[in-house]
């Protein structure tokens, strides 16, 4: 399942699909932000 750049998927770890940076959503209202890496919007959940 792959999340974007403004969703809320939920609290948990995600990893970029393209540089696989990873970051981590703290609470299911935290928003996903472009990756800090490579500045692509694209997230799956690890
Ligand atoms: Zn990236």
């Amino acid at each position: 399942m792959i999340y974007n750049t403004g969703d809320k998927p939920g609290k948990g770890d995600y990893k970029c699909t393209h540089c696989r940076f990873m970051i981590t959503l703290e609470t299911d209202d935290d928003v996903l932000p472009p990756c800090e890496k490579c500045f692509k919007t694209e997230w799956e959940k690890v």
